[in-house]
């Protein structure tokens, strides 16, 4: 199965995609994961991400077009791909439909997770995160330990653009660059919609409904 999980910063793409790789037995593929594993390493593409990320604007469509060109070509992709993060433009999107045309491959289902805006800067500005990738919620949904993972015990931190004035930034330019695409797949037939306000564990039935149905 062929995914792309759609919805603004904060949606919950990935934590819905770290549930439903166990049921579907395929990878998330989280280009903002790729990202900033880049910017750790010191990558040169690291770098020149890290300026825009900080900043909470797009890295531009050449750079994670060709992450993801790279990631879909390896051996684990066959079986199909959960895509969290990407695509989050038109042009990335029309890249997305050519490069899986090439290999005989489309996408299957576009899950769409609406989340008013309302909700969406408290739960980025609360948001902690670890390197395991496991992530909590100061209300939402806190660590036993404060500022400690519940998982592996290491200490948490929150991403860079999980600030205010980069997360204004980000939710623009969602409006702007990837709802279009919500059009884009409507009219393909592919969108299938969710809402994404409630218990992650129901969102998580609504869309395994949706796959399923
Ligand atoms: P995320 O973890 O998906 O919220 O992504 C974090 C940041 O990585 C975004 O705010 C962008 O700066 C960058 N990024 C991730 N995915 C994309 C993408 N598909 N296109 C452009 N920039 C991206």
């Amino acid at each position: 199965m062929n995914l792309i999980l759609l919805g603004p910063p904060g949606a919950g793409k990935g934590t819905q995609a770290k549930k439903m790789i166990d049921a579907l037995q395929i990878p998330q593929i989280s280009t903002g994961d790729i990202l900033r594993a880049a910017v750790k390493d010191g990558t040169e593409m690291g770098l020149e991400a890290k300026k825009y990320m900080d900043a909470g604007k797009l890295v531009p469509d050449s750079v994670v077009i060709g992450i993801i060109d790279d990631r879909l070509k390896e051996e684990d992709c066959v079986k199909g791909f959960i895509l969290d993060g990407f695509p989050r433009t038109v042009e990335q999107a029309a890249s997305l439909g050519e490069m899986l045309e090439k290999g005989g491959r489309s996408i299957d289902h576009v899950v769409s997770i609406d989340v008013p805006d309302a909700d969406l800067m408290a739960r980025l500005t609360g948001r902690w995160m670890c390197t395991c990738g496991a992530s909590f919620h100061k209300l939402f949904n806190p660590s036993k330990v404060d500022g400690i993972c519940d998982l592996c015990g290491a200490k948490l931190y929150q991403r860079d653009d999980d600030k205010e004035a980069a997360i204004k930034v980000r939710l623009e330019n969602y409006h702007k660059q990837t709802a279009p695409l919500i059009d884009f797949y409507s009219t393909r037939g592919l969108l299938r919609g969710v809402p994404g306000t409630g218990a992650p564990d129901e969102i998580y039935a609504a869309i395994m409904a949706v796959l399923n149905g």
